[in-house]
């Protein structure tokens, strides 16, 4: 058989047109890469193997029956994907990384998973994160931390550990993954691969544990944006099952990536570039706006002037309605009772209920609100100016296990950079834009207005046309 590396969708299907490698064969040779290194990763809660193995001989059989034409009309036929533990599989565990959950089996599939089985797309398992998607470094799952695979010394980012890691492992071609404040951009930033956290209400929520429902968006992490686009096409649009996504047309995000866009205006946020901001962290985000302009964009700086009081905002808002969310949670209806929270998530209950509380309420709560109203102007105003805007998702490189765990606030701080376009509602691209001297992948994030997912792809696309950042991958 062929080397399996570096692969793709579109590699994959090329090669089950030509008879290369058959769709078992795949299957089995990622099968056999978790077994043989999941054990130092940690991105599995639980496996699959023999229902994809199943999925895997019954592609064949169709591919053999109905000749290679059939990919055609199954855009991820034969293609290995795995879920972030958070999106409910019909049949099979959904822990939300959580003691609470560890026993629980729904009887139905969130509208993402849905539709991705539609497609054929095979799942592997479900992967860890930080449990019920709090925190920012996967070291609050219940059922271990993730290593990032570059070193296992250092955490992968958070709270879709599992999906970063697992991708940028090789174990699978893509990971569905959540961003509620940062979640899909700092591990693929840390991790070295690409992740697209959508617009709010691009993509379904139906059928996925909750964390802040005003702010939670089910995005995907893969290699590359190519990869990215063929799969957001599927999972993006309108669901009678979620009232809040939108009835606005997904355009064929893969088959109109190679346009250039023209006359690209790039605004660099001066408050994304201040203080705090680690050197190479930003010598590689300026490397990377060199490229755009030797491309031909137009790059000028702009401002979002309430950016300081993102974190505060998010860390209220997203708390009151975690502290909402987790009250079905109640021993009676999902397995293990109250009890069995950790210790962050307990934290966030507290502080939710405190701020949303008789007293508290307008002088915590509804000043947040006020605050994300202004910080989604700030966007709004610099989107008059630009097309997107350019800058890094995290202010440090990969930190290491441990590192912050003693301190929540400075946890909290890796978000700086990330939770403003989770209060805005606006999409980001998050793409691997270089490494430090100790081998350790660095992120720059792609920001635009609502529904700019093309433009955004657009750009990605090209800027991975001209680097390889995303192509280099860990020796495990
Ligand atoms: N790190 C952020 C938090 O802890 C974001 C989490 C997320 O996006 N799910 O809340």
């Amino acid at each position: 058989m062929t080397v399996l590396q570096n692969l793709s969708i579109a590699k994959l299907q090329e090669g089950y047109k030509n008879k290369d490698f058959s769709v078992r064969e795949v299957v089995d040779f990622f099968i056999e890469r978790i077994e043989k290194h999941d054990n130092k990763i940690n991105s599995f809660t639980t496996t699959t193997f023999d229902q994809a193995r199943k999925l895997a001989n019954m592609a064949d059989e169709k591919i053999a029956k109905d000749g290679p034409d059939i990919i055609a009309g199954n855009p991820l036929l034969g293609i290995p994907l795995a879920y972030k533990d958070i999106y409910s599989t019909k049949g099979v565990k959904t822990t939300a990384s959580a003691r609470v959950l560890e026993n629980y089996v729904p009887s139905f599939s969130s509208t993402v998973v849905s539709r991705l089985e539609d497609a054929e797309a095979i799942s592997l398992g479900k992967l860890n994160c930080d449990a019920w998607a709090h925190g920012s470094s996967g070291e609050n799952s219940d059922f271990g931390p993730t290593k990032n695979p570059w070193n296992l010394e250092y955490v992968p980012g958070g709270s879709s550990s599992g999906s970063a890691a697992a991708v940028a492992s090789e174990f699978i071609i893509a990971a569905t993954a959540s961003d509620t404040g940062g979640s899909i951009r700092l591990p693929s930033s840390f991790c070295g691969v690409s992740g697209i956290k959508p617009t709010y209400g691009r993509v379904s929520r139906y059928g996925v544990v909750a964390m802040a429902s005003s702010l939670d968006s089910m995005g995907l992490i893969a290699s590359s944006v190519e990869d990215l686009a063929r799969i957001l096409e599927i999972t993006a649009g309108k669901d009678f099952k979620d009232a809040t996504s939108w009835d606005i047309e997904v355009a064929s995000y893969s088959k109109e990536l190679n346009e250039q866009v023209k006359e690209l205006r790039i605004g660099i946020p001066a408050e994304y570039f201040g203080k705090g901001l680690s050197g190479v962290v930003k010598e590689k985000v300026d490397d990377a706006i060199k490229k755009f302009e030797e491309q031909g964009a137009q790059i000028q700086e702009v401002s979002l002037p309430h950016s300081e009081y993102a974190i505060p905002a998010y860390y209220i808002i997203m708390a009151s309605e975690v502290s909402s969310n987790l009250a079905r949670y109640d021993g009676i209806r999902f397995g293990n009772g109250r009890d069995a929270f950790g210790e962050e998530t307990k934290r966030r209950i507290m502080l939710g209920t405190f701020s949303l509380s008789s007293g508290y309420k307008d002088e915590y709560y509804n000043k947040a609100q006020e605050v994300r109203r202004l910080i989604t102007k700030d966007f709004t105003d610099a989107f008059e100016k630009v097309d997107m805007l350019i800058a890094p998702v995290s202010p440090t490189p990969p930190f290491k296990l441990r590192e912050k765990t003693e301190d929540p606030l400075q946890m909290y701080l890796s978000d700086i950079l990330t939770v403003s376009v989770n209060l805005a509602g606006v999409p980001a691209l998050s793409l691997p834009c270089g490494f430090t001297q100790d081998e350790l992948p660095i992120g720059l994030q792609l920001i635009g207005p609502k529904f700019s997912e093309l433009k955004l792809f657009r750009a990605g696309y090209e800027y991975q046309q001209l680097t390889d950042w995303h192509k280099r991958k860990p020796q495990l």
